[in-house]
């Protein structure tokens, strides 16, 4: 079981910004700009490569989800990242959406 697993059966406190039936969206412990959140699926998906076409529209709603965090958290420019494994720096095997904001960034992320 992942930490975001424990989080979702509220094992363990996260500081929520957002929830629905399928989707839950909280503070990162660890965040990397002044507003960093993580929107994720409720039913796990390990990361982005092991999605099934029965996934796409759960997918779907998360980016939504996490659109509507960043309107929440008033952000015009925002940042949406997924990492897809441990090579590309995931740490966390449950599918998740980074939002991040309030600070320029540069590109390429390095
Ligand atoms: P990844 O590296 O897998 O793309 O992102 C995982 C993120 O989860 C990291 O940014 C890390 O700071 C965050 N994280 C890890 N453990 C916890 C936790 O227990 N609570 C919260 N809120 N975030 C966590």
């Amino acid at each position: 079981m992942t930490i975001f697993q424990k989080i979702i059966d509220r094992e363990i406190p996260a500081d929520i910004v957002y929830e629905d039936d399928d989707a839950l969206a909280f503070r990162d412990v660890n965040p990397q700009a002044p507003v960093h959140v993580l929107v994720i699926p409720k039913h796990p998906i390990v990361k982005v490569a092991d999605m099934t076409a029965t996934d796409k529209e759960l997918i779907g709603h998360v980016m939504w989800v996490a659109r509507e965090v960043a309107a929440q958290e008033k952000l015009e420019d925002f940042r949406l990242v997924v990492n897809n494994g441990a090579g590309a720096g995931q740490t966390v095997f449950h599918l998740h959406v980074h939002v991040l904001g309030g600070r320029g960034m540069q590109w390429p992320p390095g």
